[in-house]
């Protein structure tokens, strides 16, 4: 059977005409109701009203899934939720609360085999990849949630999206279709811990021009990178500043750099000076974000003050400082702090 979660309405619209010889009006029309305004019973959209023949046979043979929230818990301004996937595994994301909107953290990976120093996701290893329709149906879950459709998407929940590209790309694409969903690439944000290759596909690519891009360096020393992100072993820093010199961002745009700021780890005044060594002539904005413990961390959650005063070595340099305070915390839905373990679904 066919998953609507994972096609555009292109691919929507090839696939009916193939299958049940109709084409763009009836696509459109089925696409629009459910993807675009989160209603899963197409069959009663005019379009169909002619043939409920059709309806029923296109139901028959579209899988249009259901989120399964199998856990939820939330404060004022985040929102866990845990989604069961079809083979009982479990992801988890978050809903970020704005002034005039929400954005939606996702999952790209069930685990990681990234091993950040930093991170509870880092510690299931890598358990399996999510297929795109599996990221669609966390947007699809968040929007059942808040009664409304979700406007900003950061691929930075549990997984790293560049070792999982190929679906995270069709991903993208499925979300920005205007004709559903209709997130835009400007309001996507793909956050990596800097693996190279996959920023040399990006470039390659114009039609993701306009993605928004967050490398998590947290320390700019390749000593205590390579401690913190074993990545940095393969990827280390003098390649990375060259490669996002040479990224091809689209007028005024610019990289986010995360800076997960660990007490006593990398938040001193000589970090603050080689964040800003490395920062220099790249077109770049830093996000400072607290450290998260979690269940297993090895260090003291970041205080309020240590932002403000490694915020304060940065501005002094000229730096475009973005803090974050720990949002999410109390109910472990904060950054580095997502790590559903893959236990199998209650239900089944
Ligand atoms: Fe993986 Fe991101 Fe955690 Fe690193 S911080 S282990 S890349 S999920």
């Amino acid at each position: 059977m066919h998953n609507l979660f994972s096609m555009t309405c292109a691919d929507l619209e090839n696939w009916l005409r193939l299958s049940h010889g109709k084409g763009a009006f009836h696509a459109k029309a089925l696409y629009h109701e459910v993807m675009g305004r989160g209603n899963r019973d197409f069959a009663l959209h005019p379009a169909f009203e002619k043939s409920q023949k059709l309806a029923l046979a296109v139901e028959g043979s579209l899988d249009v899934p259901e989120a399964r929230i199998v856990e939820t818990a939330g404060t004022d301004d985040s929102f866990k939720f845990v989604t069961a996937l079809d083979d009982g595994l479990r992801i988890e994301s978050v809903i970020l609360t704005m002034e005039s909107h929400e954005t939606l953290c996702l999952s790209t990976q069930v685990g990681c085999r990234m091993g950040c120093a930093f991170c509870e996701t880092g510690t299931m290893g890598l358990i399996r990849n999510l297929q795109p329709e599996e990221m669609v149906l966390q947007v699809m879950a968040a929007r059942y949630q808040l009664q409304r459709p979700v406007r900003n998407v950061v691929y930075m929940g549990m997984g790293e999206p560049m070792d999982n590209l190929d679906a995270v790309l069709k991903a993208v694409e499925i979300l920005s279709d205007q004709r559903g969903l209709n997130i835009p690439l400007r309001r996507q944000t793909l956050s990596t811990v800097g693996l190279v290759p996959g920023f040399k596909r990006l470039a390659s690519m114009e039609s993701m021009r306009p993605l928004h891009l967050s490398l998590s360096l947290n320390a700019a020393s390749d000593d205590l990178r390579s401690e913190l992100m074993p990545v940095n072993r393969a990827f280390p820093l003098a390649l990375l500043k060259k490669t996002l010199a040479e990224y091809p961002l689209p007028s005024g745009g610019a990289i986010l750099l995360a800076y997960v700021l660990i007490p006593g780890v990398n938040d001193s005044r000589e970090d603050a000076m080689a964040l800003a060594d490395f920062a220099e002539g790249l077109p770049v904005r830093i996000n400072l974000i607290p450290y998260n413990p979690g269940t297993c961390g090895r260090w003291p959650a970041t205080e309020d003050k240590d932002i403000h005063r490694f915020g304060a070595l940065l501005y002094e340099k000229g730096l475009f400082v973005r803090k974050r305070w720990s949002r999410g915390r109390e109910v472990m839905a904060g950054c580095g702090q997502l790590g559903g373990r893959p236990e199998k679904d209650s239900k089944e």
